[in-house]
């Protein structure tokens, strides 16, 4: 515009703000939505996003499943490599879950090291498979203490996950949580490193043996 007029380039002004103002407000609505360090959802969208699925699913009386994720003993890779490799760590299973996840089902952080994904049309089944998928992918990362050093060394993670789907009374995302909570906690119990599902009274426990 200046180009060919300047007196128009001084009315284009206001407009260039304007739609400068319209990206910020945009980028500014995407970056509240995220988890700043690993760009997951961060809990309170991601659980306001859950209940929406969560109601649809009810109503048309389709599949879903949740899966609660904690990166196990992870208090010793920080007081082992320090908190700068912890997050290199966090950051590598954020990756590991966008790899092994489909496009449809959400992730989100609930924690500092716990995560947690809402699988859309997944039954209880195809929910633990996907669980132990990604429990089997992490525990098989080697992620690299220093990039530039390969003296440094490897940090390796396994991760406990607990799985629940929607079945009987469980309507509801609290109650979801609850029992993928109360899976997990079975999954730490019981040697960590495992992926578990508590349905209807009877307890199934995955692991690589
Ligand atoms: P468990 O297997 O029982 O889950 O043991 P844990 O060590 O993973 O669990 P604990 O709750 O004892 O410790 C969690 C650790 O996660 C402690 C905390 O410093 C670390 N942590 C939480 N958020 C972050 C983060 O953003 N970055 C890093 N580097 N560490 C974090
Ligand atoms: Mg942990």
């Amino acid at each position: 515009v200046i180009a060919v007029n300047a007196v128009l380039a001084i009315a284009a002004v206001p407009t260039v703000l304007l739609a400068r103002r319209f990206i910020m407000h945009a980028q500014l609505l995407a970056q509240s939505r995220l988890d700043t360090k690993t760009g997951l959802l961060n809990a309170a969208t991601w659980e306001r996003e859950a209940e929406v699925e969560i109601a649809r699913a009810v109503r048309v009386g389709i599949p879903l499943a949740v899966a609660l994720v904690n990166i196990d003993h992870f208090k010793v890779v920080n007081d082992t490599y320090g908190h700068l490799i912890g997050d290199k760590a966090l950051r590598a299973v954020t990756d590991a879950m966008q790899s092994q996840l489909r496009g449809s089902d959400m992730a989100g952080r609930f924690g500092g090291e716990e995560f947690a994904v809402l699988l859309p049309q997944a039954r209880e089944q195809d929910a633990l498979m996907v669980a132990e998928r990604l429990r089997s992918h992490i525990a098989g990362l080697s992620i690299p203490v220093d990039d530039h050093d390969e003296t440094a060394g490897c940090v390796t993670l396994t991760i406990s996950v607990g799985v629940a789907s929607l079945e009987g009374e469980r309507r509801e995302l609290t109650d979801l949580l609850a029992a993928a909570d109360a899976a997990l906690y079975r999954a730490k119990e019981t040697g960590r490193n495992k992926t578990h599902v508590i349905s209807a009274g009877t307890h199934v426990s995955l692991d690589a043996a």
